[in-house]
């Protein structure tokens, strides 16, 4: 039986596996992602730069600030900022 939410915006999430719905949800997606890296990107001038104890700090201690947020205040990306707050909640960062 067809998926009463196949061919709407959330076919995909609602679990439609047909093909138009899952690439409708990827095409979402990518562009999801390249805005939420693109409104970080151009100001991100220490990108790719060694994270300093100091903003591991702040990013510890962020205080409800949002990733964009922070990453306009590190002068790093979105997706940096998220990979880094992700690796410090593991407790993998060493340094
Ligand atoms: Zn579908």
């Amino acid at each position: 039986m067809r998926n009463p939410y196949c061919g709407s915006a959330t076919g995909y999430l609602y679990g439609c596996t047909c093909l138009s719905c899952a690439r409708a949800h990827a095409d979402y997606h990518a562009d999801y992602r390249h805005r939420r890296q693109g409104s970080t990107s151009t100001a991100a001038g220490r990108y790719a730069a060694p994270w300093t104890p100091q903003e591991d700090a702040l990013l510890q201690a962020r205080d409800g600030l949002s990733v964009a947020s922070l990453a306009l205040v590190l002068g790093r990306t979105y997706y940096a900022v998220r990979a880094r707050i992700t690796r410090l909640n593991r407790q993998e960062v060493t340094a």
